[in-house]
């Protein structure tokens, strides 16, 4: 199995009713086919002979049909063991992430630890106890089997070998929602939908991330670059992948036509808004309306705004998080984009921004995200919340780090050399959280 991250997996015996013959050939194991400018078909074995190169293009023809077998939860069948389920955990893991949950809404809440103690679960069951903390399945008469369900295709979605674009990333985007949901500046004026929405679109705005970037699909010429018109197409992605599952669960089948399909568009709003191409244009229509005061958040459309905001300033908090936390998402980070940047050497493509080992160091990548992503996007936030304990110590923490990835990139050691164990760590936090709900 290729390491990239265009493969798709499509164990043919889970997929088709049985002995599909495919030109001649019975497949009875894995076929695994990547896309980088052609289709290969890596391996597959076969119970009378190899596969030809002829059956190549034959094979190209039948992804459609995979494509749609692998994206059917329906064909697919019921996953064996299903997520979210905690049985099999130790009793003492399973405390242990109940204590966890107890202090959910704290600042330095350690998403890696608590996806292990449920086992990799992090994203289902964070979800279903932020469901209960809103009241959310009795306020939308949810069934919990659909909600499960549901929960547990768009975890199960997310690629476990992706370094950094993963079910643990939507499940720290989703704690950090969480955080920001409780805002005081905000918490008062939400209503049960906007806080569905906002939990929502968090859990499920990377589901399917292949682990490359839009540039990438698009000169591979992939499939969804065509279908989305090489705009937003990961977000795009996301957003419909993540309705599919919400039709195909049944999860809002109970509720009014009209209303579910205003939950569908406004989850894409949201999700929508994550393409950080798109950057500027939300930064300098929030500054300008921090500029005039004029938010008024008993308005749908301004609170919805402040979503997309909000969703956006989770989905790019890392360098906000305790260096501790924050060092790991930086190194997934870069490991993805080196991933990518290795496929490209691979195919002969241009190797894309950021993704050179060698000649982009985790601290030079991460002090230009800091620098032009982060830090205004969080200023602004801090002026929002006018500012709130958790924005200060939001910028308390970015600073330091970006102090530390500076002091790093200065150091004589090599680009892209891993930084653990560092020779100075930044000195803990003051005023950091240690109780319960505190920021
Ligand atoms: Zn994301």
């Amino acid at each position: 199995i290729h390491n990239g991250c265009l493969n798709m997996y499509i164990p043919i015996e889970n997929l088709v009713p049985s002995n599909l013959h495919i030109s001649g050939v019975l497949f009875k194991s894995l076929i695994c086919i990547t896309q980088v400018n052609i289709w290969r078909c890596v391996s597959a074995s076969a119970q009378q002979g190899g596969v030809e190169s002829g059956t190549r293009r034959k094979v190209k023809r039948l992804l459609s049909f995979q494509r749609y077998c692998h994206d059917s939860r329906l064909l697919r069948g019921l996953v064996p063991c299903a997520p979210g389920s905690l049985h099999f955990l130790d009793d003492d893991y399973l405390g242990q992430a109940a204590h966890m949950l107890s202090k959910v809404g704290t600042w330095n809440f350690d998403i890696f630890l608590f996806d292990r103690l449920t086992n990799g679960n992090s994203l289902v069951t964070l979800m279903c106890h932020l469901f209960n903390v809103y009241d959310l399945v009795h306020h939308f008469q949810l069934d919990m089997v659909k909600l499960h369900r549901f929960l547990g295709m768009v975890q199960e979605d997310y690629h476990s070998h992706n370094p950094y674009h993963n079910a643990v990333h939507a499940a720290d985007v989703t704690q950090a929602m969480y955080c920001y949901l409780k805002e005081p500046r905000l918490a008062e004026q939400l209503s049960p939908l906007d806080v569905f929405l906002g939990l929502m679109a968090a859990a499920a705005h990377d589901v399917d991330h292949p682990g490359v970037n839009q540039p990438f699909l698009i000169k591979t010429k992939h499939h969804l670059a065509s279908l989305y018109q090489n705009t937003s197409v990961l977000e795009s992605h996301h957003w419909r992948s993540t309705v599919g599952m919400l039709r195909e669960s049944g999860l809002l089948s109970h509720l009014p036509a009209d209303m579910s399909q205003d939950i569908e568009q406004q989850l894409g709003s949201l999700i929508l808004a994550t393409d950080i191409s798109r950057q500027n244009e939300f930064l300098l229509t929030f500054r300008e309306h921090l500029d005039n005061q004029d938010l008024d958040l008993q308005l749908a459309s301004h609170r919805h705004f402040i979503l997309q905001i909000a969703l956006k300033c989770a989905d790019v908090c890392n360098p906000c998080r305790v260096w501790e936390l924050s060092r790991q998402w930086s190194e997934r980070v870069c490991e993805e984009f080196y991933r990518q940047g290795d496929l490209e050497r691979q195919f002969d493509l241009e190797i894309s921004p950021l993704c050179n080992q060698q000649a982009d160091s985790v601290p030079a990548v991460q002090i230009g995200f800091i620098s032009y992503i982060a830090e205004p996007l969080f200023e602004e936030w801090q002026r929002f919340t006018e500012p709130s304990a958790l924005s200060r110590t939001m910028l308390g923490h970015l600073h330091k780090n970006k102090a530390c990835w500076s002091s790093r990139r200065c150091a004589p050691s090599s680009p892209g050399t891993r930084t653990d164990s560092p020779d100075e760590e930044p000195g803990p936090e003051a005023g950091d959280e240690e109780g319960e709900d505190t920021p």
